[in-house]
């Protein structure tokens, strides 16, 4: 049977834990053998305890869990390529020819890099007597699928990504809180949401908490804001007799001309502009915590189901793939056309309108 690796990278999210279940459940059940590679790539570059079998039991009662059981790290061995050979190695030995990377674009990149170099790593690795001839032959091919875990919906090419709908579910749950005390002495509240190139979290979370503004990076707002706010806030207190309001600001939203509009900065033109008493409010990573929401545990399971599929499939020819959903459907797109599209947006951020954007994080 096929040997499969499974590793979760860059930031936690909600909903990994239900991917990785699914993953080895699947996997066993269609008579592959799963590894955990644990800590990320750092895991796989020191090989030893980190790479473990994976049992079906060993994923009882995870489903439901935040974070990664399994670990992440930010690994710097692996972006050198003495790092990623020592990678292969430990691969190789356990005959591991399949990876389902769980992460960012960052990750992912990463995991298309060493798809790439892998016939080279196994030469070299041959060449210097660390591994035979047979197992050359035996590991010739790398597969690899991307799985997106990024609470910040960041990555082009899929509606949602693993831990979006959790950690909406948090930030909605902290409004809903600080609206009662913010109600009663008349307060107004700037929250800052995370979200360092994607607005997704600030936009819908302030849609679904009736958030006065919000800010994010996607879309400045045009002209003064700050004159924008205070005349929003005197015309809609003409006609609805709110107690308070709440700004939601994306930690990357910017002003027309770049510059990154901070909390501090609402907060002061809300005091010294409209005398109001405003309290700020950083959400941080209470954000990324907590239990994984339905949806999340849905999506993690369906997209981890779908990866042994793919990887199932794949052979020497077929290009890297990362699941996505488009709609209702799960489904596998290429894998570098979505990291680089996501580079792109990153590095276009103020060049392109919000139209742009949205049509670039779309499907494809
Ligand atoms: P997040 O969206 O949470 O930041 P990410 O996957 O984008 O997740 P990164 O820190 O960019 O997070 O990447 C995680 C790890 O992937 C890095 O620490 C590094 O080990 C590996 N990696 C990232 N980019 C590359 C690359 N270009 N080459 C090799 N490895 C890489």
């Amino acid at each position: 049977g096929n040997v499969i690796g499974v590793f979760t990278s860059g930031g936690d999210a909600q909903g990994m834990n239900a991917a990785v279940r699914a993953i080895v459940r699947v996997g066993i059940f269609l008579g592959c053998k799963v590894y955990y590679i644990k800590e990320g790539y750092q895991g796989m570059v020191d090989g030893g305890d980190n790479i473990q079998l994976a049992t079906w039991e060993s994923t009882s009662s995870t489903i439901h869990m935040g974070g990664t059981l399994i670990g992440s790290a930010r690994c710097l061995d692996f972006r050198e390529r003495p790092g990623r050979l020592k990678a292969a190695k430990n691969l190789v030995e356990l005959g591991i020819t399949n990876l389902i990377a769980i992460g960012g674009d960052g990750s992912l990149t990463g995991a298309n890099l060493f798809r790439q170099e892998w016939p080279g790593l196994l030469r070299e690795l041959v060449d210097t007597n660390q591994i035979t001839m047979d197992r050359l032959t035996t590991c010739s091919h790398l597969n690899i699928v991307g799985l997106v875990g990024s609470i910040d919906n960041d990555f082009c090419g899929t509606d949602m990504t693993i831990g979006v709908d959790s950690a909406l579910h948090r930030i909605i749950e902290s409004v809903d809180e600080i609206m009662t005390t913010a109600v009663s002495h008349k307060r107004a509240f700037v929250l800052e949401i995370m979200g360092r190139m994607c607005g997704y979290l600030p936009l819908v979370a302030g849609i679904s908490s009736e958030a006065t503004m919000v800010f994010i990076p996607e879309d400045p707002p045009e002209g003064d804001w700050r004159q924008g706010l205070c005349d929003h806030i005197k015309e809609s207190s003409k006609t609805d007799a709110r107690r308070t309001h709440i700004v939601l600001v994306a930690e990357g939203a910017i002003d027309r001309f770049g510059n990154i509009i901070k909390c501090s900065d609402v907060q002061k033109v809300l005091t010294e502009r409209m005398n109001m008493d405003v309290r700020v409010t950083v959400l941080g990573h209470v954000q990324r915590g907590g239990r994984a929401s339905a949806f999340d545990r849905i999506i993690g399971t369906r997209m981890g189901t779908e990866a042994v599929l793919a990887l199932m499939d794949a052979g020497p020819e077929t290009p890297a793939c990362v699941i996505v959903l488009h709609g209702i459907d799960i489904v596998r797109t290429p894998l570098m056309k979505a990291v680089e599209t996501t580079k792109l947006v990153g590095q276009k951020m103020s060049e392109l309108n919000f139209d742009e954007v949205v049509n670039l994080r779309g499907r494809f």
